[in-house]
């Protein structure tokens, strides 16, 4: 499986998922049409598919312009056939997808909207806008518990997989984490680190689960440091983990 990333608009990202062997290959979370047409042609794959991850139309905006050229099946959860132009396969949780050999298995993770799904191939994770590196979506169509519960079922992915978000967006969501966890050591080398890739312009996406972990303010309901900055700000904030995600996207939605 060969996995290439296409930036387009300001700061998303397609991907492309290729199958070694039979060269098809299905196109993750198109928000424009003709620069993922132009590295598919490049690339000489046997496009197939379409996946995208929610309705929003910087994930589907391309749909129309390549179905236009191609015939592809389009997946989608099943409850936006009327939001993800050209759905024919409406999936949920468990549901598995082929691309050539490689197979592929759905995860219903909303929250950001209602009918948000995630893409597992191996060890690489395609979650939208559900989970960012070093951030996560906005609450758009959900609770803070469904988007707690997303996130949770992302974590108990194994530490070694490859988180590929729909944005480019660490540098932001870094700054900000590093005002929650101003001690984590883990967490500042990694601004730094991404600081340095984004001053030459370079992708800081897919990170691995593992660093998600020890940087990710959405993630890190547990830490002490980060449960006391919180607390020095709003005293009466219980410490149960939906509470505590809750308040960290609250500071985020003000940033
Ligand atoms: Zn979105
Ligand atoms: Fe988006």
């Amino acid at each position: 499986m060969k996995i290439i990333q296409v930036p387009l608009l300001r700061d998303n990202y397609a991907y492309l998922l290729i199958c070694d062997k039979s060269k098809e290959a299905a196109i993750i979370d198109p928000s424009e049409a003709e620069p993922v047409l132009k590295r598919a042609d490049q690339e000489k794959i046997i496009l197939t598919a379409i996946l995208n991850t929610h309705h929003h139309r910087d994930h589907t905006g391309g749909n129309e312009g390549i179905l236009a050229h191609h015939k592809l099946d389009v997946y989608g959860h099943k409850s936006d056939s009327a939001r993800i132009f050209g759905l024919t396969r409406g999936v949920e949780e468990g549901d598995e997808i082929k691309i050539g050999d490689v197979t592929g298995k759905v995860l219903f993770v909303p929250g950001h909207t209602s009918g948000h799904v995630a893409y597992l191939f191996g060890s690489n994770v395609f979650c939208g806008d559900t989970l960012f590196t070093a951030g996560c979506g906005r609450l758009f169509e959900g609770t803070p518990e469904q988007m707690h519960g997303s996130l949770k079922k992302l974590l108990a992915l194994p530490d070694d997989t490859k988180v590929y978000c729909g944005h480019e967006y660490t540098e932001s969501n870094l700054r900000f984490a590093v005002t929650l966890e101003p001690k984590n050591h883990k967490l500042a080398s990694r601004f730094e680190r991404v600081q340095g890739l984004r001053a030459r312009g370079a992708s800081t996406v897919p990170a691995t689960l593992e660093e998600e972990k020890q940087t990710n303010p959405f993630l890190r309901w547990d830490s002490k440091e980060l449960q006391a900055t919180l607390k020095s700000q709003d005293p009466d904030l219980r410490l149960d983990p939906v509470s505590v995600f809750a308040k960290v996207r609250q500071l985020k939605d003000s940033f």
